[in-house]
């Protein structure tokens, strides 16, 4: 019966992605599209059920074809990205400042984590010293309100559409989940740049970080699933069951849920 929900699972994704593709050119119709993807939603409440995956973490949403709102940001696999944003007021009810060393010395905002998530930091961290891998926090927890100014200075840099390729709009930032955090090696060289890739940090948490609960959020070639490019400093907090999964079947959270932003 698993075997059986895993090839539908995985014949749908393909179809999917292949009905991505095909539209790049977005001559389809938004209506063809919105039905197309809330067909793969509730095609997809059924087989999640067999996957044990609670049923409040589907994000009940407004019906919308915009931005939808998640109505339980609280659950350790809340989908929040370009599509799936946290109320503006969010706060995490939990944060701590996780026992781990930082690249800075400060108690700021962006050093903390909600609880469940700094307890598996702080042993992620353990872990890796143990392989003599040296890890330091780079920004945890971060505020509607400082998203809001990061991305508007980002705008001003870039402009806007080079700023959403690599900055998320207020609301849509998963550090305001207090379950994300960018990570690099102690002496914070190459933090949150993309030569962090070819650092042996950056290969151990690919390799180890789900023992820990955490999943690599943006990997390398799903750029069109997750709306960022390969981001291997930022991990993200699921739990250890669900984050075994995701990295064993080499999925994104996206796919995990089975619920597909549009990227554009
Ligand atoms: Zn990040």
């Amino acid at each position: 019966m698993k075997y059986l929900v895993l090839s539908i699972m995985i014949s749908l994704l393909l179809s999917f992605n292949s009905c991505f593709s095909k539209n790049n050119n977005y001559n389809d119709s938004s209506a063809k599209k919105e039905n197309h993807q809330i067909n793969i939603e509730n095609a997809n409440i059924k087989k999640n059920a067999t996957l044990d995956i609670p049923e409040n973490v589907m994000n009940k949403t407004k019906q919308s074809n915009a931005i939808r709102t998640v109505s339980h940001p609280d659950v350790m696999t809340v989908l929040v990205n370009k599509k799936y944003f946290l109320p503006k007021n969010y706060v995490p009810k939990d944060l701590v400042y996780p026992n781990v060393s930082f690249i800075f010395k400060e108690k700021l905002e962006k050093r903390k984590m909600r609880k469940e998530a700094a307890i598996a930091l702080k042993k992620l961290f353990a872990g890796a010293q143990k392989d003599h891998i040296y890890l330091s926090g780079v920004s945890g927890y971060r505020s509607y309100a400082t998203q809001k100014v990061l991305f508007n200075r980002y705008v001003k840099e870039d402009g806007y559409v080079n700023a959403r390729k690599y900055s998320a709009l207020p609301g849509s930032s998963e550090h305001q989940s207090g379950l994300a955090i960018d990570v690099s090696s102690s002496t914070g060289k190459c933090a949150a740049t993309s030569c962090f890739a070819n650092t042996k940090e950056a290969k151990w948490l690919d390799k180890n970080s789900s023992n820990y609960g955490f999943i690599i959020r943006y990997p390398k070639g799903k750029e069109q699933i997750t709306g960022y490019k390969y981001e291997p400093w930022h991990i993200r907090y699921v739990g250890v069951t669900t984050a075994k999964q995701i990295k064993k079947r080499n999925l994104t959270l996206e796919e995990y849920l089975n619920v597909y932003p549009v990227s554009k």
